[in-house]
């Protein structure tokens, strides 16, 4: 686990955007890297404290870069969305963890859901929900082994739409998470009206839970309201031990986070995890 973790921290640390002379150049290469393999999905698994078993892994995209190396998506996401390159993108990250999924479920192992993240712009597109379903259906795995993370920005952009859009994914059994819970839009009405599964509370009140008594009070009162609401809630961003006590103490059920362990390639996921297999 340290190694792993270690690894993501230099990753991180990376100068990376400066090696791009332009914003132009970085999306001609982006182009590129969609169509000749360069991206990659690594995969950070989330805990169930109640049964100590993992309940879902989350595809997070990294650009393999053949001159820069390892990029990760906070540098070229937004450029993506910009761009409108991240209809391309996120259509070849579902294709990608469904494919994996795929290789999972051929082998018998890791018998999780794959969580993936919708971007807001992908979210827009008056096509999405067709193509997500298509896609996951090309690749002959049943949908409701999929969670679409998605945020609060998306939801509320045209309530309407949202939730025609949303029955019709639920409709084949996919998941629907909301990520970064806690820092988008204060309406929680929609929390009501809307089949979602799960809420992310986002990981800077995880941060400091131990220091703010603030950040302890919303994370309480999220977890709360996930109960009251029959809504799972997973706490993003743990870290070490301290915060897991507390979050205990909350009766929070699901954590992710580097204690567990950071995002890593499928093939390091089932070296690691291959003994938290449920069955
Ligand atoms: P996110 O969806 O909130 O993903 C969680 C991010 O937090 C990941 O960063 C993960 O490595 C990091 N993280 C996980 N546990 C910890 C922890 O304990 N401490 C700290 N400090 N960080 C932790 P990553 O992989 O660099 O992704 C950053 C963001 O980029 C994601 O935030 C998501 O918004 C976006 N992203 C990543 N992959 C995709 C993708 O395939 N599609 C889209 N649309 N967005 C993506
Ligand atoms: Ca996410
Ligand atoms: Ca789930
Ligand atoms: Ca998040």
């Amino acid at each position: 686990k340290q190694t792993g973790k270690n690894k993501l921290i230099t990753f991180q640390a990376m100068p990376l955007l400066p090696r791009f002379t332009s914003q132009i150049h970085m999306e001609t290469d982006l182009r590129k890297a969609i169509t000749e393999n360069q991206l990659c999905l690594y995969y950070q698994p989330r805990l169930e404290l109640s049964t100590g078993h993992i309940s879902c892994l989350e595809a997070l995209v990294r650009w393999n870069h053949p001159l820069y190396g390892m990029i990760a998506p906070a540098d070229f996401i937004p450029i993506a969305e910009e761009s409108g390159l991240i209809i391309q993108l996120g259509e070849w990250v579902l294709r990608e963890a469904c494919l994996q999924k795929a290789r999972w479920l051929a082998q018998d192992k890791l018998d999780y859901q794959v969580a993936v993240n919708i971007s807001p712009c992908q979210f827009q597109d008056e096509s999405f929900a067709d193509k997500a379903i298509r896609i996951i259906e090309q690749t002959g795995i049943h949908p409701s082994y999929l969670e679409f993370e998605i945020t609060e920005s998306s939801i509320m952009q045209n309530m309407d739409k949202t939730i025609a859009v949303l029955d019709k994914l639920c409709a084949k059994g996919i998941s629907i998470s909301i990520d970064d819970f806690g820092i988008g839009y204060s309406s929680l009405n929609y929390l009501k009206e809307f089949p979602i599964h799960c809420l992310k509370i986002d990981r800077s009140f995880v941060k400091n839970i131990q220091s703010n008594s603030n950040d302890l009070a919303i994370t309480n009162a999220i977890i709360h309201l996930g109960h009251a609401l029959n809504i799972q809630v997973v706490a993003e961003g743990v870290e070490d031990v301290g915060q897991l006590d507390i979050l205990k103490e909350t009766t929070c059920t699901t954590i992710q986070g580097f204690l567990l362990s950071p995002p890593v390639s499928a093939y390091e996921i089932e070296q690691t995890f291959h003994m938290y297999d449920n069955r």
